[in-house]
């Protein structure tokens, strides 16, 4: 599933070690595998290739610039969700009309920029979002394209916080909603309705949520056609999960060979909107050990990697698995039958990367790795505490590269004045 494996207890990302890395970089750490990334991509091309779909790699997931550049490289285009990615976007050398926009937020000045840059089109969440992007594209003198995103209020049996095709979640529209928009298409001057997008969630390991949202949406989509409109695009979106723990997911090939058929029928050319199955796996966060402590219940690992670095744990109640670097520096150690929570410095209860674990107690100075943090890992870090955000490498072979580099202190307060009031 990765290119992260041990030899002789100590662990390489392809073919480094990840020591030698955190040793030259400093912790925290994210690591990826370029093999893991692209490898992951292909898999999902493959899968589909009778379909021969548009993947569109969601920049929410991993917005790094040379992943973003490594498979816009291999053929993909990318799923943006504000002014920020459509920037990333652009400056990771994309041809705009591989662009599609969600997102029920996009301000007028959002709009305007992807109208200008002629994206492949807008996932419209709202009535009064399509009424903006009349307005943009008809002040710019422009055409826009826009599918309309549905809820199609089915439960993907995720995390609730993922959760986004259930009526009670804010994403996209209802059908009834939809209906209207069709039936006054003619009133959004300059827009091209060209689609449907339905993204019902993310972490999602059954097939079973996926067919239901679609059935919904291919009898929908027969329904529009009677009206009229000429649909081109449906935009199936993201959300498949991958294995933390003790997840089965689908495959590639198991996802593709159950969904195709309904794709088939419904005849529309495809979009994938996949973050979490290409990039989660292909990176690691690389950590410290700065104290181990214990009480009379547990042993708590603290570590130089918290909550501002991977929100995930806290905010999810995600699993990662935590791994020692080297193995032989931890093992043969006195154990106990005490678990191990591993925790970050953050001034908060809620900053833990793992909780309850049997590991292997390690030594201050020794390096650990939090497994499958490629996805929503760096993305969604902050500088919580005044926290230096982490540097980012990617290895390719023996080869690696410094992707983004550790954040200063100077950058903490760059933006920042001392006013005297
Ligand atoms: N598309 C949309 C509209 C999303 O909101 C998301 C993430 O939630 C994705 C795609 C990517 O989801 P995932 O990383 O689960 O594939």
């Amino acid at each position: 599933m990765h290119d992260f494996s041990f030899k002789n207890n100590v662990l390489y990302c392809e073919s480094v070690p990840i020591k030698e890395l955190a040793l030259k970089f400093g912790t925290p750490l994210y690591v990826y595998s370029h093999k893991t990334l692209i490898g992951h991509y292909k898999k999902l091309k493959k899968a589909f290739s009778e379909l021969n779909p548009l993947i569109c790699f969601s920049v929410k997931s991993n917005s790094n610039l040379t992943i973003l550049k490594t498979l816009v490289d291999e053929g993909a285009g990318l799923d943006v969700v504000s002014g920020g990615e459509l920037f990333r976007a652009k400056k990771a050398g994309i041809d705009p009309k591989r662009i599609v926009y969600a997102s029920v937020g996009k301000t007028a000045s959002e709009i305007e920029e992807a109208v200008r840059m002629g994206i492949l089109f807008f996932n419209v969440e709202s009535l009064q979002e399509l009424g903006a992007i009349s307005e943009a594209a008809t002040r710019l003198k422009k055409r826009a394209r826009v599918c309309v995103r549905l809820n199609p209020n089915i439960d993907p049996h995720t995390h609730r916080y993922i959760t986004t095709g259930t009526i009670e979640s804010k994403f996209g529209v209802d059908f009834d909603t939809a209906r209207i928009i069709f039936l006054n298409r003619e009133n959004f001057k300059n827009v091209d309705i060209c689609g449907l997008h339905v993204h019902i969630g993310s972490q999602i390991t059954q097939v079973a949520p996926f067919l239901a949202a679609l059935k919904r949406v291919a009898s929908f989509v027969l329904e529009i056609k009677k009206m009229g409109p000429c649909l081109e695009w449906l935009n199936i979106g993201g959300g498949l999960g991958i294995i933390y723990n003790k997840e089965e997911p689908q495959t590639a090939d198991e996802f593709a060979s159950k969904v195709m058929p309904i794709l088939k029928k419904i005849g529309l050319r495809v979009i994938l909107e996949p973050g979490r199955f290409i990039v989660g796996n292909a990176g690691i966060l690389v950590t410290r050990v700065i104290y181990v402590k214990e009480n009379t219940v547990k042993r708590f690992v603290i570590v130089d990697a918290g909550m501002n670095d991977l929100i995930r744990p806290s905010l999810y109640d995600a699993y990662h698995e935590v791994l020692p670097v080297v193995k032989s520096s931890v093992v043969n150690r006195q154990s106990s039958a005490k678990k191990s929570d591993v925790v970050g410095p953050i001034c908060e209860s809620g900053d833990f990367l793992a909780k309850g674990r049997d590991l292997p107690v390690p030594d201050s100075g020794d390096f650990l790795a939090v497994m499958s943090a490629g996805a929503y890992g760096f993305s969604m870090s902050s500088n919580y505490n005044s926290r230096r955000r982490a540097a980012e490498v990617m290895v390719k072979g023996s080869k690696f590269h410094l992707i983004r580099e550790r954040e200063s202190f100077e950058d903490l307060v760059r933006l920042e004045k001392v006013v005297n009031l």
